[in-house]
């Protein structure tokens, strides 16, 4: 196959993963073009969110993006805290201890902001080695020839061939579908996050929580106040916003028929996280995402090199 462009490396998404492979590549020398759908890469991306740098990981985010914490995460975690909760009831736990095993660092995160930092970063690594990072191009599959996979297909652009493909397009990955490289179907269990995000100044989030401005807190909800659907909820402190959510097993919110963003709201409504929340307080973004249990799903194809990554 000829006359298409040509790089040694495709990377498909710039979320976290994308950006982490897109680097080390980069690094090595290896021209890189970083094809994201968003117009902004972070823009319709969904977590919790907490990054955590683990102390037996071969490389963490700030070993790969030095100045990662100081500029694209919010708070530290420096308290972790479980309640669960019967009723007006509950009782609290300090599991920090716990939290912070192989914990080097935890910092709370916003998709947009971090995401957009990342991409930035990317884009200047990836130039310098010829490549670089587009947003707004959609890619809609792999450009095979014979049976192999040489490149990718584009909504918006001529097929790109590369020598590598990385799939970074996510957990519901299409391109790692499209390779043979995720033997699923359907995963046997999916996961329903439903995230609000509420705006708070800095000095609020001080002294309701008792943190100073480089101190954060982690909240986690368990208990009865779910109306039995499986799962449970979290608050993170940002620098000045809260993170609030709840994750559930999808099975289980079918059995019980509930809808995700009533639990939620049994949960912002809480007498428990009145003291956090005041009387008032407004949403700044709603956003709802469903995630696959994909440990141990995935496999490496037995013959031949694998060319792309999910
Ligand atoms: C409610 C909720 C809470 C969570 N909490 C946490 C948490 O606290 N901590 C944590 O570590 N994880 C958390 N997660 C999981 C976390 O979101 C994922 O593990 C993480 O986003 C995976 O990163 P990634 O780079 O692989 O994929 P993503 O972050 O999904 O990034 C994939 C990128 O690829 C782009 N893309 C997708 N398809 C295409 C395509 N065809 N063409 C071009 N671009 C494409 C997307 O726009 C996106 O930018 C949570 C998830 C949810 C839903």
């Amino acid at each position: 196959m000829t006359d298409h462009e040509h790089y040694e490396a495709v990377v498909v998404g710039c979320g976290p993963g994308g950006a982490a492979a897109a680097a080390n590549l980069a690094r090595n020398g290896v021209e890189t073009l970083v094809l994201e759908r968003g117009v902004d890469a972070g823009s319709k991306n969904v977590s919790g969110g907490l990054i955590y740098a683990e102390e037996s990981a071969p490389y963490t985010i700030d070993s790969l993006f030095p100045e990662f914490r100081e500029q694209a995460s919010e708070r530290p975690v420096t308290e972790n805290y479980i309640h669960n909760i019967a009723g007006d009831r509950v009782k609290s736990f300090d599991i920090g201890d716990l939290h912070h095993h192989d914990t080097e660092w935890a910092d709370a995160v916003l998709r947009r902001k971090m995401d957009s930092w990342l991409a930035q970063r990317v884009h200047e690594l990836t130039r310098e080695t010829g490549g670089g990072l587009l947003t707004e191009v959609h890619v809609t599959g792999l450009l095979r020839d014979g049976g192999e996979i040489v490149g990718v297909e584009t909504e918006e652009l001529d097929p790109i061939e590369a020598d590598l493909v990385v799939a970074a397009d996510g957990v519901n990955s299409e391109l790692a579908r499209d390779a043979g490289l995720m033997d699923w179907e359907d995963p046997e269990e999916w996961f329903q996050g439903v995230k609000a995000t509420v705006e708070m100044d800095p000095e609020t989030i001080n002294e309701r929580f008792d943190v100073d401005d480089d101190e954060g807190v982690a909240h986690l909800f368990s208990g009865d106040l779910f109306d039995g659907v499986r799962g449970g909820g979290f608050l993170y402190t940002n620098e000045s916003s809260l993170s609030i959510g709840t994750v559930f097993h999808l099975d289980s919110i079918a059995e019980e028929r509930a809808e995700p963003h009533e639990l939620l709201n049994n949960l912002l409504t809480h007498p428990l996280l009145a003291q956090w929340l005041g009387d008032e307080y407004e949403e700044l973004e709603y956003s709802a995402k469903l995630v696959p249990d994909s440990k141990g799903r995935s496999h490496v194809p037995a013959r031949g090199p694998p060319r792309a990554r999910g």
